[in-house]
Formats: structure tokens, sequence, C-alpha cells
């Protein structure tokens, strides 16, 4: 047996060759195995596909334990179908190692298969080679047809919603650069965010119909909003306050909290709009996701983002999302 058939071992599981993934009837008819999987989707609805991949030191840290990389690889992909409001179906790996190492191995599909299992994900397919490490994960959901949560739908006086809290992420990520020192346990609550996202699938879900417009917060706030104003052709007024944070972040300096909270990336919660008449549908639907959403703004027509603070003074910052490509 071949190093990489090794691999293989440990991301071939019984239940991805064959499974009915629950009540829609969509089915993996066949996963590993063959020279493609077979997917069959459920009647009257779209196929959802996305793909994200990581690369280390760009996207983690060499720090990051195997599981907690396998749940994040993952995650991160869970997160973008969850803006479509997306059901998670069927995944793909491919993965680069530079050397067989089973004790990586077996964290790291431990971490994968923990969140996929969670989510009702079968993985069915992908590829190994030898190289520099780098994982890449296409996810495949579904959504009844013409229910998928875009970008372009956001519409002038919608209110705007975050779910979550933001920033830790990035607060973390400033404690492993050395510009910002936490005592033990709030460093491994952040670190937390950071390598653990959850993403908000079932929120997703249960905004069809609902939100205006979605998307997930990968790379800031301020970036991601940015999207959805752009391709809505609309521009947004953002309270600082009231963007949500953790206990940890709101006791950090002021300039370090918009840092985070506005261009801090790696979040994985969902912005999206909904018209304002619609706040209590929000709140139900949040309730029976149970993720706790706030409302943190208003879309208006004109273009432009523009952030107030608690006085209603506008903010004058150079907004700048987190670019993969800038170090
Ligand atoms: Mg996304």
């Amino acid at each position: 047996m071949g190093e990489f058939d090794l691999i293989a071992r440990y991301f071939a599981r019984a239940g991805a060759v064959s499974g009915s993934s629950g009540s829609t009837g969509s089915t993996v008819a066949l996963g590993i195995g063959d020279d493609c999987a077979v997917l069959t989707p459920a009647p009257g609805h779209q196929w959802l596909v996305s793909t994200d991949m990581l690369v280390e030191g760009r996207h983690f840290l060499s720090t990051v334990s195997p599981r907690r990389l396998g749940h994040k690889a993952l995650a991160v992909n869970l997160s973008d179908l969850a803006a479509c409001g997306g059901t998670p179906r069927a995944c793909f790996l491919s993965l680069a190692l530079p050397r067989v190492d089973e004790t990586f191995l077996a964290g790291f599909s431990e971490g994968l298969f923990s969140l996929a299992d969670a989510h009702g994900v079968v993985l069915a397919g992908g590829d190994t080679t030898a190289g520099p490490l780098n994982i890449n994960i296409t996810i495949m959901g579904e959504v009844p047809q013409g229910q998928a949560l875009l970008r372009s739908g956001a519409r002038v006086d919608d209110d705007l919603w975050v779910s979550g809290t933001l920033g830790d992420a990035r607060l973390a990520l400033e404690v492993f650069r050395g510009t910002v020192s936490l005592p033990g346990e709030a460093f491994e609550a952040v670190r937390q965010a950071m390598e653990l996202p959850q993403p908000r699938v079932a929120l997703g879900r249960a905004l069809r119909g609902l939100a205006t417009s979605a998307i997930d917060v990968s790379d800031g706030l301020a970036g991601d909003l940015g999207h959805i104003l752009r391709r809505s052709g609309v521009g947004a007024r953002l309270h600082l306050a009231d963007l949500p944070r953790s206990a940890i972040l709101g006791a950090m300096p002021e300039d370090l909290q918009r840092l985070c909270l506005l261009t801090g990336g790696d979040d994985y919660e969902l912005v999206f709009t909904a018209p304002a008449q619609d706040r209590s549908r929000v709140m139900e639907a949040a309730q029976a996701s149970a993720t706790p959403v706030y409302r943190i703004g208003r879309i208006e027509s004109q273009p432009g983002l523009r952030v107030v603070d608690g006085e209603g003074r506008e903010l004058d910052l150079a907004l700048q999302s987190f670019d993969h490509f800038k170090s």
C-alpha cells in the first residue's frame, strides 16, 4: 500500500460510500470509490457549490492543532453555504501534505468528520498529493428553487443585522503577533473563536424567504458588507456601539476594538438585511436557530458605508478588508 493510499484510509468511511442525506430526498448515490461521485438533488431544489482553500501561514498558523484545523477547513466552507441559506449535503477534500504524518491525519480527519456529522455532510470524494500543506474543500448543499440568499437583494430602509459576536478571531491573531497580550483564560477563549468557528447554517436556513441579502463575515465586516452594498446598488449606516462583541474585546482600547470589529475577519458570522417590518420574524428565526442576532444599522440610498459612533458622529476610518495577499 502506497503512502497516499494510507491517507485515503483516514478519509474513506463506510458512510461515505452510499447514503441518503435527509428528509428532502437528495442522495449521495455514490461517494468515494469511483472516478466521480454521483449525487441526486432533491426534487425542486438547486445545488449550491462553494470552494475554499487554506494555506499555512496565510489562513492558519502552524500552532493550530490538527483537530481544530480539520474543523476549520470544513467550517469556512459551511459558512459560505450558510450565507446562501443552503442545507449542506456533500463535501470534497483535496489535501497536499509534505509527508504522511499519521498523528496529523488522525486529528485532522477527526475534527473534519465531527463537524461534518453535526451538519449531515458526507465526504464524497477528494484527492491527496505530496506537497506543501494545502487544504482545499469544495462543499455542495441545496436550497429550494429560487430561495438562495444572495448579496444583491438589499433595499433602501432595510435593517442591517449580524449574528453572534465580531472581532475575537482578530484579537487572537494580534496576540499571536505580539501586539496585544491577554491572560491565559481570555486568550484561550479568543483563540477558540479563531480556530473553532461555528458556521451559522441553521440561521441561514431560517432566513430563507426573509433576509433580502446575506454574506458571511470572513474578511471583515466592513469589506464583506461592502460586497452586499455594491451588488445591491445601495449604501449603509452602521452604528459602532451596536456591533456585538465579547466582554474580552469590549475591555480592549477603543481603536483596537474598531480594528477587530470592522476589519478583523475570520468571524464566520452572518451579516444580512431584512425589511424593517419583519423585525419580529427575524427574531423568531434567530430563536428557532438558537443564534443571537443584533440590529446594527440601516440600508440607505447613498452609496458607500458610513460608520457612526455613539453620538451619531461619522467616523473617518480608512476601512480596509483583510487582504489575503498582503502580509
Ligand atoms: Mg463567503
